[in-house]
This record gives C-alpha cells, sequence and structure tokens, in this order.
C-alpha cells in the first residue's frame, strides 16, 4: 500500500496544505504528477499535484480517500519540490502559487495538446485503383506526406469520399499529431561581431567563474553582443541558457537579433502568448528541443533540464518583481536557481539599481564594466532648460523655446524625434511653477499628495497638513497639482507643426494585437517624424536617424511619493537619452524640468552614474532605507469603510505591541493608501520597516491571518516584501 501527499487546487488559504491520498491498489504515481481526487465534504473532484510518495501511512489519520485518477503527465521532480517550498516560505505564497508558475498555464482549464490528424501515402496503389482521380490524390499527398489534413484536400478540389475510400482500403494512413500553436519564422542571419578589448575582457570575466556578475554598461556599449557569444558557449558545452528582458524590451529588434544569430530552437515566450502557445512552448522546452528561452519573468520557470545561464538585462526594472501573488522577484530567484546547478546569473544595465551596486561595491557580487559605446558613436549632448524660466518669460506650453528651435531644425535636416513623457505612476504632487518648489513631508522625504478636501498627505506615515494659498518659498500664488498626458502633447505638436507625421506610442495605442509592431516598423521606415511615448519607448529601440530627444517634464518621476523617485529619475533619463544619436550623427537631448538643479538629473546630464549612486547609497544610509532594511508591506481592502478602519487600527495596535520586542523593526501607519478606493474598496496600509528575516515575515503572517480571522469575509489581506510600489 502506498501513500501520496497532494496540493489540491483549491485556492483557499485553509487549503494551503499537503493532503494525504491513498494510491490505489495495484497503481502508482510518481511526484510531480497531476491527479484527480476527490475533496471536501461534498467528494468534489478536483486536480492535485502529488509532492511526496511513502509506503507507510501517516500516523493517526484514518479513512484516508484514494486517488480517483492519475494524468499521464509528470510536471516536476522531487528537486523542484524543495524549490516550491523555499519559494512558498520566502514570498509568503501558497503551495498553488508556486505550482502554476513552474506548470503551463491553463493545464488546470484543460489545456491540451492541438492535434491535427495527417495523411500519408503508406502504400501504391493497386491495379483496381489506378484510376485517374485516385492516382491524383496519392501523387500529391505523397509529394507531400505530412502536410495535408482532409480539409486541404477538399480545398484542392478532391472528393472527401475518394480519399476516405483511399484511407478505408489502406493506401493512405491518418497519423494524429502534436501541432505547435507558436508561429515560427524565419529571421535573416544576424552573423556575430568581432568583438573589441572591452568586451572580451567583460567575457573572461564571466566565464572565470561561477555565480552573479553586475554587467554594469553604458548604452550601447555592446552588452547585447556578449549576451550572444555567452550563450554561444554555454550551448556549444551542451547547456540552456535564459535571457530575461522587461516586457517593453522584447522588441521585434532584439528578438531579430537572437533569432537571427541561434535560428529556430528558442522559445520567445512573453505574455502576449496564447494559452495554447504557452502550452506548447513549454512542452518545446520540456522536450529537450530547446537550448535558450528569450522572455519575460515568467520564462525563468521553464523546465529546462541543464540550465546553466540566466541572463537579467536592464535588471534595474521593476518589472521582475512581481506584483501578483507569488511575489516573487525574479533576480533573487535566478540566484537561487543558479546557486543550486552551479551556474551563472548575469545582472546587465546602463543605470543598474543602486541595491544591486551596492551589492557589488561589497564583493558580494561581481562587477564587471563597459564604458565606450561599440560603435564609434558618442553619448549624446545634454542640456537642461529651467521650465520656471518659461514661465517668466510667459511661455506657458508644454514646450521650451529652446526646444521648439531644436525640432524645427532636426525636421528641415529630415531627422527623427522622439518626445518622452513619464506617465507610470500617480502624479498627484503639487508644486509651486515660480520656484519649483514642491511638498514634501518632513518625516519621509517623499512628496506629499494632494486630495481634494484641500489637503496635503503623507501616504507613508500618514502626516497632513493645509496646502497653503501662496508658496511657502517664494510666495507665489502658482502653485498647482502636476500632470499632462501623451495626447495633450499630440495635439500641442500638431498644432505646432502641421506638416510633420506624428506618432503616439502608450498603453492607450498599443492596446491591439500587433499595432506595436505596426508602429515601430512605420517609425523605422522613416514613415514618421515625430514619435511622442512614455516608458514604452524609452529602451531596445536601436533606431539611427533619431538625433533629438525631449525629455518633457523630468519632475514626473522625481516626484513620484516614493524614496526610489530620484533612483527611477536617473534610469529614465539615462535611458531615454540613449535613444539619440544611435547612428553616425550625434544626438541631442532637451531635459525640461522645474528643479533643474536637481541632483539626479544633473547626474543623468552628466552621464554619470557613479556620481549619483554615491549620493543615492548615502541617503538610503541616512534614512535606512533599503538596501540597509526591507519593507513588509501590507494592504488592506473592504468595501465597507467602518470594518475596514476598525481593523487596521487594531492590527496596528497589535503589531506595535509585537514589535515592541524588536529594536530597529518600526511600524508606519496605518493610513490610508495614496489609491484610497479601487472598485468600491477602500484601502489602508500598515508599513514594517526594518532589518528582517523570513521568519520574521512568517511571524508576522500568522499573526495578521490570527487577527483578522473573523472578519475575513469583508477584509482582503495583501502583503510584499518590498514591493514595487507603495500606493
Ligand atoms: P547594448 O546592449 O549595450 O545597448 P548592443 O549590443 O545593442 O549594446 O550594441 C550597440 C550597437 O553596437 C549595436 O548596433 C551592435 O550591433 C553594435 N555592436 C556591438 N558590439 C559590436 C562590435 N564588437 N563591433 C561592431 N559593432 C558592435
Ligand atoms: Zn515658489
Ligand atoms: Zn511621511
Amino acid at each position: 500500500m502506498s501513500f501520496a501527499g497532494i496540493i489540491v487546487n483549491n485556492e483557499a488559504l485553509a487549503m494551503d496544505m499537503v493532503f494525504t491520498y491513498k494510491v490505489p491498489e495495484g497503481k502508482s504515481v510518481v511526484i510531480g504528477q497531476r491527479v484527480k481526487v476527490s475533496f471536501g465534504q461534498g467528494n468534489k473532484r478536483i486536480d492535485g499535484f502529488v509532492v511526496r510518495v511513502s509506503d507507510a501511512a501517516p500516523e493517526g489519520v484514518k479513512n484516508l480517500k484514494e486517488i480517483s485518477s492519475a494524468y499521464p503527465e509528470v510536471y516536476f521532480d522531487e528537486a523542484k519540490v524543495l524549490f516550491i517550498e523555499k519559494m512558498r516560505k520566502k514570498y509568503l505564497a501558497t503551495y498553488l502559487d508556486i505550482i502554476k508558475l513552474i506548470i503551463p498555464r491553463g493545464i488546470l482549464n484543460g489545456m491540451t495538446y492541438k492535434t491535427s490528424e495527417r495523411l500519408y501515402v503508406v502504400k501504391d496503389a493497386t491495379e483496381k485503383y489506378k484510376d485517374e482521380k485516385y492516382m491524383a490524390i496519392l501523387d500529391l499527398i505523397k509529394k507531400n506526406q505530412g502536410q495535408f489534413i482532409k480539409a486541404d484536400m477538399v480545398k484542392q478540389g478532391f472528393s472527401l469520399s475518394s480519399v476516405n475510400t483511399l484511407i478505408k482500403h489502406g493506401f493512405i494512413a491518418v497519423m494524429s499529431e502534436n501541432e505547435y500553436r507558436y508561429n515560427i519564422e524565419e529571421y535573416e542571419k544576424y552573423a556575430p561581431k568581432v568583438l573589441n578589448k572591452e568586451q572580451i575582457d567583460a567575457l573572461n570575466e564571466i566565464n572565470g567563474a561561477n555565480g552573479t556578475f553586475l554587467l554594469h554598461g553604458i548604452t550601447g556599449s555592446g552588452k547585447t553582443e556578449i549576451f550572444l557569444d555567452l550563450i554561444r558557449q554555454n550551448i556549444e558545452e551542451g547547456k540552456d541558457s535564459i535571457v530575461l528582458l522587461p516586457e517593453i524590451s522584447l522588441t521585434p529588434q532584439m528578438i531579430e537579433r537572437f533569432k537571427g544569430r541561434f535560428g529556430r530552437d528558442i522559445t520567445i515566450f512573453h505574455s502576449r502568448l496564447s494559452d495554447g502557445e504557452r502550452y506548447d512552448e513549454w512542452h518545446r522546452v520540456k522536450s529537450g528541443k530547446v537550448k535558450i528561452a528569450i522572455g519575460a519573468r515568467s520564462a525563468l520557470f521553464l523546465p529546462f533540464k541543464n540550465l546553466k545561464l540566466v541572463i537579467i538585462d536592464e535588471e534595474h526594472e521593476s518589472t521582475y518583481k512581481s506584483d501578483m501573488n507569488p511575489k516573487y522577484n525574479a533576480k533573487e530567484v535566478a540566484e537561487m536557481m543558479m546557486e543550486e546547478n552551479g551556474g551563472r546569473v548575469v545582472l546587465a544595465s546602463a543605470t543598474p539599481s543602486v541595491e544591486s551596486f551596492h551589492r557589488a561595491e561589497t564583493g558580494d557580487i561581481k562587477l564587471v564594466s563597459l564604458k565606450e559605446r561599440a560603435t564609434k558613436g558618442t553619448l549624446p549632448d545634454m542640456d537642461i532648460v529651467d521650465m520656471r524660466d518659461e514661465l517668466m518669460s510667459g511661455n506657458r506650453s508644454i514646450f521650451s523655446r529652446v526646444l521648439l528651435k531644436k525640432m524645427k531644425t532636426a525636421l528641415e535636416n529630415k531627422e527623427q524625434i522622439i518626445l518622452f513623457l513619464n506617465r507610470r505612476g500617480f502624479s498627484t504632487f503639487v508644486s509651486c511653477r515660480s520656484c519649483g518648489y514642491v511638498f514634501k513631508c518632513e518625516n519621509c522625504d517623499i512628496s506629499m499628495t494632494f486630495h481634494r478636501d484641500g489637503s496635503l498627505m503623507c501616504h507613508q506615515c500618514g502626516a497632513r497638513k493645509y496646502l497653503p494659498k501662496v508658496c511657502p518659498s517664494c510666495s507665489s500664488k502658482y502653485i498647482k497639482q502636476f500632470g499632462s498626458g501623451t495626447e495633450k502633447v499630440e495635439e500641442a505638436i500638431r498644432k505646432e507643426f502641421p506638416e510633420a507625421r506624428v506618432m503616439r506610442m502608450d498603453r492607450d495605442t498599443t492596446r491591439l494585437k500587433n499595432s506595436y509592431e505596426t508602429m515601430y516598423n512605420e517609425f523605422k521606415n522613416n514613415e514618421c517624424d515625430i514619435l511622442i511615448g512614455t516608458q514604452m519607448i524609452s529602451k531596445g529601440l536601436d533606431f539611427k536617424d533619431v538625433t533629438l530627444v525631449g525629455i518633457l517634464a523630468a519632475d514626473l518621476s522625481l516626484n513620484l511619493p516614493d524614496y526610489r523617485a530620484p533612483e527611477k529619475t536617473f534610469q529614465l533619463i539615462t535611458q531615454v537619452a540613449g535613444r539619440a544619436g544611435r547612428g553616425d550623427k550625434k544626438g541631442e537631448v532637451i531635459i525640461q524640468s522645474y528643479s533643474p538643479t536637481d541632483k539626479a538629473i544633473l547626474s543623468a546630464k552628466n552621464h554619470d552614474y557613479l556620481g549619483f549612486y554615491k549620493r543615492e547609497i548615502e541617503m538610503r544610509r541616512m534614512l535606512s532605507n533599503p538596501p540597509y532594511s526591507k519593507f513588509l508591506y501590507l494592504v488592506l481592502t473592504s468595501e465597507k469603510e467602518e470594518v475596514l478602519t476598525k481593523n487596521i487600527h487594531l492590527l496596528g495596535d497589535i503589531l506595535r505591541k509585537h514589535l515592541a520586542k524588536y529594536a530597529n523593526i518600526i511600524l508606519l501607519g496605518p493610513s490610508p493608501c495614496i489609491i484610497s478606493k479601487i472598485k468600491n474598496n477602500y484601502r489602508w496600509q500598515l508599513l514594517i520597516k526594518g532589518n528582517f528575516d523570513l521568519d520574521f515575515a512568517a511571524e508576522i503572517k500568522g499573526l495578521v491571518y490570527e487577527t483578522l480571522k473573523s472578519s475575513q469575509k469583508d477584509i482582503k489581506v495583501n502583503l510584499d516584501i518590498n514591493p514595487n510600489s507603495m500606493m
């Protein structure tokens, strides 16, 4: 008699445990197998996954149910079970959350192979069938063995009954074959480049050891060429590789380079794939046919057998941290995996995250630098325009005079222009247009958020004050909420340059499938003069005719209510500026800002990463922000405002008491979230800040669920360690 430990497909938190079932007499199951079990009092039949198999029944348990049936496919092995357990603990997740990451999405909803019935000639026609119509059918199929299904033959003008007759008498065989739903296009060959000295040195350093590397190389320094070479070597040694990119960097250009170099044995694994396509790609990897995956963070969980290299490009991007359950960080997971497999992680960026650079500085990971552009090109010239001056001179438009003038010249010279407007996040900060003063919290050094009742609030600590009538710094009355949209910019541009061909790329204009590719190609083919866009155009675009980049409002990211605001600003300016002057012509960048002396903006202008980093890490240290601490962010939501506020204050009191025994861990809040209501759900937050470990987080999780047990019907809990945004 044997017994199986099973994780069931039930989202309820109370069901997040291993259930034991009997394996039916004479049958067997293995770890990773999908099974059907009857569950609960109603004996509902649901799916489950085997995570343990043993000969002994667990002690004290009687009347175990039997597994109802088993599917043939096995999705993971014993080592992966350990991985599942580790991930569950680290990211305060459930077993099921983690299993869903590593199985093909969709199988729990019945997704399976798409098969088609393909025709093969297996016997030549005998005398009796040597008539014209039969011969023609056999002839065509024989020339195209396995290419046609019955419907194709009908399309060719043959009668279905003739085809069926030939099948019936054994001349044609019908084979059911798996079909791959992913369109495998051929790409033009992309020949290897002769690497320069800097690139070769970098390669050698990375090849010299296992572990984690930070590849810091300015935009256009040839990092991607290094990736390609690392992968080539890996393949030659029979090993698998994964390249993670932010979704928006997975441009046709990028795909061309990888497919053009390595051919079709690559999977491009991004979020626009259908469940069917994902299913097929997952199996192509499992079968060993594919040695390379390129994709967004979920590609990390593809079932490679011999994964030894994970490259994480644009490692500073927040997309590597998931906002949804399980709230994992792909950088951490990649390191965990490569430590286990004895492989390498390469974190690459022109603007490394402060956390990663700090790790390199302290020797935790190895730093590899590229300081020159790979082509002869130089970095663009950058200028900052003081928008306060513009206002004083009577210019109230979105564009400064100098930007307009440069645009005019570029258009005359038939060069292309990119205008960038940061619209991510939530811009509700208030500033003075005369002097640039921004209302900030005195405790937290982040911008305060404006509320309709006329108050300003810090959503980190809950501090509040009233918005004065005049600027506390210069007494101007011109204090206003900040913000402007890409549509407005487009309108204004069409007014200024009615002749110019203008294109707007943002979440609204790229919603349809392929609209991104279409716009991308139009711009590439010079069918457009001015590209206006958001984050979407900040990276991965390599167009040689772009000579002018305008950053319309650097202040938008600078005043995000987040301690990472200066870092985000530095990164954005550098990335966007990197789009200019990639061809023979020198690039130019105009940065418009109301705070032109801000240090993050100045460092970006001067291409001075180290200067930026040194100041920023000092700020982090002084304010005990990451990497010197962690945040445990707790959001409660409910349709019932009173139940919510009562409970979050109760929870706040309990946590505060609990935290008293920890010297360096503090509790901030409760306070309403910046986005205080979504779809009729009120939202409040608590923030724990300090240098805590996983056990501490697990303890808090337990305490939170215990405290809210009686109101769990009304309140939803969301826990996240070092979240991307706290809004
Ligand atoms: P990054 O990824 O650092 O932005 P890329 O790898 O995209 O840089 O390289 C920038 C440009 O320089 C690309 O057009 C690339 O083809 C070219 N390039 C890179 N390395 C070399 C080299 N060794 N010789 C010639 N051109 C190169
Ligand atoms: Zn002022
Ligand atoms: Zn505050």
